[in-house]
């Protein structure tokens, strides 16, 4: 029975948590995780949410109906102006189509089948930065668009390989699609600078390549909406043409809720209707309509001037601990420890992740002898790191480099 079924090998980061799930050592520590944690590795709920989970809990006239299909209108409109900032020529204009989606991942899916259906292609492939956040490679293809890769990282200087990512913009043929990483790069935690970005979008103006915008981390990355924003602002105020997948999964602390919303980018109104009944029709055939409970609270949220104060801060408390974090490990690694190597690129990085520089067989030793949990690719999420943990943790990297 169903012999011809393969049996498909399981997810690398969730193996890595059941591995230390099971773990009984008293100092682990799991850094491969992507979800934020507070100072004693607890989840956060953010306050912010708990004040507007109360609100709705409260609302006398909250009922179960279904939402449209596109999702809440309120929740998507307000998601829009986030991104793009309230006076913004596409918000003014009318001229972006906005999708509630099943969180990033959901958006990404949506807006990949999108392209694949209605994207007028020279080559269908999708560039994504090597490395990138592993799903990529498995959303594009179940759509029918190959992936192909950028360089990113540069394994020398531990930082951003640009000439040749310029070079590969430059190569690819007219009116290709690239994906980028809106700011907090994952896995790398390497995003360009302002500069670079600018010399990113004179080269896909000048190719006519489609920018493939995926935002997961606004806000989460620098504590600051509006400057996490940055890069899809510039790209949109050049006139680059675009799409964003957002996710308020990681700044809203709303994972499990699957908040999220895909905004496509037209020259015109007209044309953002049209891309509208699009997607409705592929939104309907895939899930009909997106719940409820997660928009609901982020449309409170945004909508509601007090909360979103109370949220700015909120974001800042994650960004802010991360930001420490980072400071701490390099102090430890530099001054107290005195860890062979430059170490400057985990302050210089940004977001969730960081990029060590490690090598396989040094993570796989912090794994087994320290049990501290990583990806093999040196990976680690800075959220797992906190004041309790961060000595045990600089000084068993340590050993790791020393060999
Ligand atoms: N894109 C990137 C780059 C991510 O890191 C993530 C979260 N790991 C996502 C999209 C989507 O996450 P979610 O579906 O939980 O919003």
């Amino acid at each position: 029975r169903w012999t011809e079924v393969p049996l498909a090998p399981p997810d690398a980061i969730f193996q890595l948590t059941a591995a230390f799930k099971a773990d009984t050592h008293p100092n682990k520590v799991n850094l491969g995780v992507g979800a934020y944690r507070d100072d004693n590795s607890k989840p956060w709920v953010l306050p912010v949410v708990k004040k507007a989970t109360e609100i709705l809990v409260n609302d006398p006239a909250l009922d179960h109906e279904y939402l449209p299909i596109t999702g809440l209108p309120e929740y998507t409109s307000a998601a829009a102006r986030l991104v793009f900032g309230s006076d913004s020529p596409v918000i003014t204009e009318e001229r972006v189509t906005s999708v509630q989606t099943i969180s990033g991942t959901g958006a990404n899916h949506l807006g990949a089948l999108f392209l694949s259906r209605f994207y007028h292609w020279n080559d269908k492939r999708v560039f994504v930065s090597d490395p990138t956040w592993v799903n990529h490679h498995q959303i594009f293809p179940l759509v029918d668009i190959p992936v192909s890769t950028y360089p990113y990282y540069d394994p020398q200087t531990i930082g951003l390989a640009f000439p040749a990512f310029l070079d590969t913009l430059k190569k690819a043929t007219p009116r290709s699609v690239f994906l980028l990483h809106a700011c907090a790069h994952n896995p790398t935690g390497v995003d360009p600078t302002r500069e670079q970005w600018g010399e990113i979008a004179d080269v896909m103006l000048e190719k006519g390549h489609f920018a493939f915008f995926d935002s997961a981390y606004q806000g989460f990355a620098s504590g600051d909406l509006d400057n996490d924003a940055w890069a899809v602002r510039e790209f949109v105020r050049r006139n680059v043409p675009l799409l964003v997948c957002q996710s308020f999964a990681k700044n809203a602390g709303l994972y499990g809720e699957r908040v999220g919303a895909l905004h496509v980018v037209s020259p015109s109104k007209e044309a953002a209707v049209r891309i509208k009944s699009q997607l409705s029709v592929l939104a309907r055939s895939e899930i009909s309509n997106p719940p409820a409970h997660g928009a609901r609270l982020v449309s409170l949220i945004l909508n509601t001037p007090e909360l979103f104060e109370q949220w700015k801060r909120d974001v800042k408390t994650m960004s802010g601990r991360i930001i420490e974090m980072r400071k701490e490990l390099h102090r430890l690694l530099t001054e107290e420890l005195k860890t062979p190597g430059n170490w400057d690129h985990i302050v210089n990085q940004i977001g969730m992740f960081s990029f060590t520089g490690i090598s396989p067989a040094q993570s796989k030793a912090l794994v087994e002898t320290a049990h501290i949990y990583l990806t093999s690719n040196g990976r680690i999420s800075m959220a797992g790191l906190n004041k309790h943990n961060i000595r045990y943790f600089a000084e068993s990297l340590d050993k790791a480099v020393r060999g």
